[in-house]
Formats: C-alpha cells, sequence, structure tokens
C-alpha cells in the first residue's frame, strides 16, 4: 500500500489477506470472495488497491445491468430490528 500508516488508528504494521467484499448499491448486493487486501493488525482497516475496486464495479455492473451470470446466487433473509 502506499501510506506507511494507518489513516484511522496510525499504526504502521500491514498483512496481505484475501477477504470478502460486500459492494452494495441501491439495495443491490454482490458478494466477492477472495479479494486482496492489506489488513492493518492494529485497527483492522481494509486498504484495497484501486484497480481491484474498479474491477468489483465492473462486475457489479455487468452482474445488474448486463445481466451476466455470476458464480452463484444466495438468498440473504432481511430483519428489522424493532
Ligand atoms: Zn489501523
Amino acid at each position: 500500500m502506499n501510506a506507511e500508516r494507518c489513516h484511522v488508528c496510525g499504526g504502521t504494521d500491514f498483512e496481505d489477506r484475501r477477504v470478502e467484499y460486500i459492494c452494495r448499491r441501491n439495495g443491490n448486493y454482490l458478494v466477492v470472495r477472495d479479494v486482496p487486501c492489506e489488513v492493518c493488525l492494529r485497527c483492522g482497516e481494509r486498504y484495497y488497491d484501486g484497480a481491484i475496486l474498479l474491477d468489483i464495479e465492473r462486475r457489479f455492473k455487468a452482474i445488474y445491468e448486463q445481466h451476466v451470470k455470476p458464480r452463484s446466487v444466495v438468498q440473504v433473509p432481511i430483519e428489522v430490528y424493532a
């Protein structure tokens, strides 16, 4: 990553990990698994490469606007806490 310090906590130790990224736009969701990122070891903040986020954005649009078939689909139950 470019910054040497975490912009949230100021931590300086990071680790490369692959995580689950959830993209949400106007009530539509896309879950992308195994997304590479760097994680701040002090506070857990995730840092993604801009090119990766653009790629995820492209996939989101392909699925919701061009009806490209995703790898799999799950149903997600929704609740409202009252
Ligand atoms: Zn941090």
